[in-house]
């Protein structure tokens, strides 16, 4: 790999485009994982031909590059293990077209979820990928890591909204992938491949997506369980008699804990509670689906089932599970709450026995874990609440991370969910995909033969989380 020249760079975006101070190089290193590491220079194009002439540049020069978002990712997508360029997208941060009569819409990368969303509802529609993190991430990260939310279990993920995407190629390439229509029966959707890519193949300049309307109606129902099993029997009880519920959340007593005593909420001391939604344009097909719903919650044990359609009433049952996440770090003094085995997929029919094996495989490494997540969409989120300053700590949840994931293997269910693998999830990911990782590095091999886009991620990712690079926390003696 080549040195870089920043004049040249400077050239391509200006003087105001290129940082290489040490403060922007320490923020730029890391994201919401555990890891970090050092770029050589931090670069904030504004337009689609700058964007070409860099990948030109560091294709030549053979300089590794990160695309970046907001750097939200949970893995380490964005954390640069092998130095170069990070490539920070929120200059791109234009909505180019709002097509009413076709449906679409057309941004860059770096417009932030919920501004999108802002622009499209006085016309009465949504962006439904929506992850919790919407208020900050971008569409570019979003599609690059095949995002979702509380609503994908009705809507999809970001790869059942994105259309059409503009992407330059190391080199400088420009592709027009995909289209402006719904449907598309015309050889292979190439577009598809950049979602879930993690930066690995090109930069997404332009996504052309769709969008829906905004439900009319909207209900939230909340179901408390005593047993995690009875939660996790409601969950397949609803899916298997075609409910469409438009949300389906589990929160597990860890995380119902922790929420207790950060925010004071007062929720009921049990193993599981169950948060469902209906929503729609018709008041009596809402009613009837959140009468299903409320049905086979009861008849899995659900007790203290109450829903309601008022705004209010609706944000104080979801109050719970909107502060789950800052909530987790003050479960205990002294735990932190790290992103490691941070989401996976499994059926729903093993969706409890999933939370169950987390909680036993955390105690018996002397670390706690939490359960929770969209599981209408079979996605399990967990994090792992530990004393960040032990290297004993460190190891432990490098081996619970290890036997959750083998599990996860077992059932049938796979590595990540929504967040992505980066460097924390690689070698589950590895160990899943092994058969087809010959395959993907060929096909990265075609977008990127010198291999400069996010390197050493997904197939050809460290096996080592804890030690691919330094960790984001001070650890006693420094030993892990
Ligand atoms: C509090 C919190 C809650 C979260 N909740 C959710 C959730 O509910 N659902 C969910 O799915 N995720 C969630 N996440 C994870 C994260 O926010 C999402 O994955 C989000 O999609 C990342 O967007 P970003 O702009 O921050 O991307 P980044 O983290 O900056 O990048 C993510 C990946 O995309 C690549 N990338 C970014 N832009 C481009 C581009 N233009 N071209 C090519 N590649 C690019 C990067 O190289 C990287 O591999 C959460 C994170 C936090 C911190």
């Amino acid at each position: 790999m080549g040195g870089i020249d920043t004049k040249r760079l400077r050239q391509i975006v200006g003087e105001e485009g290129v940082r290489d101070a040490p403060a922007d190089l320490l923020v730029y290193g890391s994201d919401a994982s555990v890891h970090q590491a050092r770029p050589q220079a931090v670069v904030r194009p504004t337009t689609v031909e700058q964007v070409q002439q860099l990948l030109e540049y560091c294709h030549q020069q053979r300089i590794p590059l990160v695309a970046r978002g907001s750097g939200s990712g949970m893995c380490g997508q964005t954390v640069p293990l092998r130095g170069g360029i990070v490539l920070d997208m929120k200059g791109m941060n234009r909505i180019l077209e709002i097509n009413l009569r076709d449906g679409i819409c057309r941004v860059e990368p770096g417009v932030v979820d919920d501004d999108l969303n802002r622009e499209l509802k006085p016309h009465g529609f949504f962006y439904p990928p929506t992850p919790a993190s919407a208020r900050i991430a971008t569409i570019g990260g979003e599609i690059a890591n095949n995002a979702s939310g509380t609503r994908s279990v009705k809507y999809g993920a970001a790869r059942d909204s994105v259309l059409g995407l503009k992407v330059v190629l190391p080199g400088g390439r420009l592709l027009e992938l995909g289209g402006r229509t719904r449907v598309a029966s015309s050889g292979y959707p190439l577009e598809r491949l950049f979602v879930g890519s993690e930066g690995t193949l090109g930069v997404i300049v332009e996504a052309t997506l769709r969008y829906v309307p905004i439900p009319r109606f909207r209900c939230l129902g909340i179901a408390k369980f005593d047993k995690l099993e009875q939660a996790g029997d409601a969950v397949s009880a609803i899916m298997a008699a075609g409910c469409q519920p438009s949300m389906l959340e589990l929160i597990d007593h860890v995380a119902i804990t922790a929420v207790n005593r950060a925010q004071n909420l007062g929720l009921p001391d049990v193993e599981a509670i169950l948060l469902f939604e209906a929503d729609g344009m018709v008041r009596e097909a809402v009613d009837y689906e959140i009468e299903r719903l409320t049905h086979y919650s009861q008849e899995a044990g659900g007790f203290g089932i109450e829903s309601s359609y008022e705004a209010k009433e609706r944000e104080r049952i979801f109050a719970g599970r909107k502060k789950l996440f800052p909530s987790l770090s003050n479960f205990a003094d002294a735990l932190a709450s790290t992103a490691l085995a941070d989401d996976m997929a499994v059926p729903y029919s093993r969706m409890a026995e999933t939370a169950r094996k987390i909680h036993q495989v955390a105690e018996r490494h002397g670390l706690i874990m939490t359960a929770y997540g969209h599981c209408g969409a079979g996605c399990m989120h967990t994090k792992i609440l530990m004393d960040t300053s032990k290297g004993e700590q460190w190891r432990a949840a490098r081996q619970a991370v290890a036997e959750i994931y083998q599990w996860v293997r077992q059932v049938g269910g796979t590595t990540s969910a929504e967040h992505g693998i980066g460097i924390s999830k690689a070698a589950a990911f590895k160990e899943e995909k092994a058969p087809l990782l010959e395959l993907m590095r060929a096909v990265k091999a075609v977008f990127d033969p010198q291999g400069i886009m996010n390197p050493g991620k997904l197939m050809d990712a460290p096996d080592d989380w804890l030690h691919a690079s330094p960790l984001r926390y001070d650890v006693d003696n420094g030993e892990v």
